[in-house]
């Protein structure tokens, strides 16, 4: 099974991607954490990427398509994967239909999750990370444990990400209208698109992804 997950940020691909990977025992490979690792761990692509993920722009698309490139011939891909946050340009997809031609292996679905900006920008304001172990909050219905307490790792390093910040999530949303929505028509075109309502309870979103893929 080789997806891609479409969608604004915010929209829930990080946690509909994970339910998918557990269900299929496939790997989600988010672009966005591995940008974020890479800055982390001050690598030269981190050190590359920095600056365009504090503004909410998207990084160059030669930096993301090789990190791409170089991740899907990976092992744990060989049954199939989860592309969470990529691709984000036409560019793009284009490279990454050349790279599936070279590994001679075919995308079956691209499920572009819809829900309506002002709920999107509701979630994200609140939408706390655990900076150790990457676990995902809501202040609003899904806060961590007592005292601000990781309730997967224990540790107390719950944080709002730079780029969920207002003036950050308005910039996203810009250019996810502008770049990436357009891979709605493209993905249409190619007989791959299939949309999903994410405004509803998680179980209820997934088991309809399920349906659409199966
Ligand atoms: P995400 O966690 O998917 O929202 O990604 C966080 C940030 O990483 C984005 O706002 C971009 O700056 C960068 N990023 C992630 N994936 C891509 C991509 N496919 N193309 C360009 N920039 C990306």
């Amino acid at each position: 099974m080789r997806l891609v997950l479409l969608g604004p940020p915010g929209v829930g691909k990080g946690v509909q991607g994970n339910l998918i990977k557990e269900k299929f025992n496939i790997p989600k490979i988010s672009t966005g954490d591995i940008l974020r690792d890479a800055i982390k761990n001050d690598t030269s692509e981190g050190r590359e990427a920095e600056e365009y993920l504090h503004l909410g722009k998207l990084v160059p698309d030669s930096l993301i398509n090789q990190i791409v490139k170089k991740r899907l011939p990976n092992q744990d891909c060989k049954n199939g994967f989860i592309l969470d946050g990529y691709p984000r340009t036409l560019p793009q997809a284009e490279f990454l239909d050349e790279v599936f031609d070279e590994m001679d292996i075919n995308l079956d679905k691209v499920v572009s999750i819809e829900v309506d900006e002002d709920v999107i920008v509701k979630r994200l304001s609140n939408r706390r990370v655990c900076l150790s172990c990457g676990e995902v909050y809501n202040m609003l219905n899904d806060p961590p444990g007592e005292n601000g307490v990781c309730r997967s790792c224990g540790e107390k390093k719950i944080i709002q990400r730079d780029d969920d910040k207002p003036e950050t999530i308005q910039k996203r949303f810009e250019v996810y209208n502008k770049e990436t929505h357009p891979l709605k028509e493209f993905y249409r075109n190619n007989g791959l698109l299939a949309e999903v309502d994410g405004d509803g309870e998680v179980m209820e979103i997934f088991n309809n992804i399920v349906s659409l893929i199966e």
